[in-house]
């Protein structure tokens, strides 16, 4: 079945058609017929399968078609999501499927000033995709009502019911009219978290797609054994094999991001990074060169592992392997989007083994190794271009002209 067949306004297939989404995807296919008729769902199926337009095809002609409908009267959806990167996101693939409709989507997110957020929401809206914190906020101030809301939609629903978010997320549900429509969407989520939204919704309708592997047909991911102090030049060396590539690595921690960019900046590899600790100025610039595709390394801590769906990555890196293991699922999940393929390998050090123990259960499955031979791993490190060890390359020298000099001394005896 095809868009075109579907009983969905001709505005909404014009955009679809402009965007090139001809057929639903599987998850689309199987969501959108019962969000139409009013039910709660909870979806969940693999990275990059197009779940967003699974909930925002659905939603923007729900809105649109409503009667006695007036934007005046307050927000009639939520979309909440974890990151601000991701509220930017998903507002603009609402923007972009509902252009030609009167629906209004907005977003409000942390980390920017709240009075050009107060005044566009005066302008009244319908759709608002929101981080939970600001949210929060703005409706504690009273600038946001949320009595009118009919649909509710989380996004990255496991994580947003995760320890870090519940707590914002219960005060909000709580201000949610109780009548309304629940949509829960992940790639991911456990049995405990599975109860908890099962708690939140009314008789919902389930749709689990590909369960088994978690991780998408359309990545090749691997793992390599490599010491933590020589992560660097293997990454080095990744970077200067796919020159014309878009690569995404991951870091434990915001310093380490810094550490990987000035590392890589001495081997002459330019390098962005973004982690919570930064501007959200810096964070959107970041996003956007990346995007562009201006700078083609981007160093990332989890906050850019989930829902991101940036054209043409090509490539993910674990440069130091995920604590949770279900974020393994979502980083390698930034490559392989939509019917592109990707390619994902992580570095595993030896103090890293028990968490990538951990990721192998979690996948029920072992993660193809990737071979280093000795001789390979050395030339690794010797090929970087880092000054530092220009060592390794002077006592070679110095060793062979040595050895010639002997050979020299015994030619002469
Ligand atoms: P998910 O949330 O499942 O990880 P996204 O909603 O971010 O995935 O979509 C992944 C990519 O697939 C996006 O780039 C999107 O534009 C594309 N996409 C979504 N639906 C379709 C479709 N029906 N046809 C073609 N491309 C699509
Ligand atoms: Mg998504």
């Amino acid at each position: 079945m095809k868009f075109e067949d579907y009983r969905i306004s001709d505005e909404i297939k014009k955009s679809l058609s402009k965007l090139g989404f001809i057929k639903p995807t599987d998850i689309q296919y199987k969501a959108i017929p019962p969000i139409l008729k009013g039910e709660d769902v909870l979806a969940i199926a693999q990275t990059g399968t197009g779940k967003t337009a699974a909930f925002a095809i659905p939603i923007l002609d729900m809105l649109q078609f409503r009667k006695n409908r007036k934007r005046e009267d307050g927000i009639k959806c939520v979309v909440m999501v974890p990151t601000r990167e991701l509220a930017l996101q998903i507002t603009e693939v609402f923007e972009q499927i509902g252009r030609h409709t009167r629906v209004k989507t907005f977003c409000v997110f942390g980390g920017v000033e709240q009075g050009p957020q107060i005044a566009k929401l005066e302008d009244g809206i319908d759709i608002l995709v929101a981080t939970p914190g600001r949210l929060f906020d703005l409706v504690s101030q009273g600038y946001i009502q949320l009595h009118r809301v009919e649909v509710l939609v989380l996004d990255e629903a496991d994580h947003m019911l995760d320890l870090g978010f519940i707590h914002d997320i219960r005060q909000l549900i709580a201000k949610l009219p109780r009548q309304r429509q629940t949509l829960f969407f992940s790639a991911t989520i456990n049995e405990t978290i599975k109860d908890l939204a099962y708690s939140l919704v009314n008789k919902p309708v389930r749709i689990q797609i590909s369960p088994k592997d978690p991780v998408s047909k359309n990545v090749d991911h691997s793992v390599m054994y490599i010491d933590m102090d020589d992560k660097r030049f293997f990454l080095e060396r990744i970077v200067k094999e796919h020159l014309d590539q878009k690569i995404l690595a991951f870091v434990r921690t915001q310093v380490r991001a810094e550490r990987v960019v000035k590392a890589m900046e001495r081997v002459g590899i330019q390098a962005l990074s973004i982690h919570g600790g930064k501007e959200q100025k810096d964070r959107t610039d970041v996003m956007r060169k990346f995007k562009k595709g201006e700078v083609k390394l981007l160093i990332a801590t989890d906050v850019s592992a989930r829902g991101i769906d940036i054209p043409n990555v090509e490539y993910v890196v674990n440069y130091d392997l995920p604590e949770q293991p279900e974020n393994y699922v979502h980083r390698v999940g930034r490559t392989g989007r939509g019917t592109e393929k990707g390619v994902a390998v992580s570095f595993c050090s030896p103090e890293e083994k028990s968490i990538l123990d951990e990721i192998q259960t979690y996948l029920t499955k072992d993660i193809k190794v990737l071979e280093v031979d000795k001789e390979d791993y050395e030339a690794t490190i010797d090929f970087s271009a880092d000054a530092k060890y220009d060592w390794r390359a002077l006592i070679k020298e110095a060793e062979e002209s040595e050895g010639m000099a002997r050979k020299k001394k015994k030619k002469k005896k």
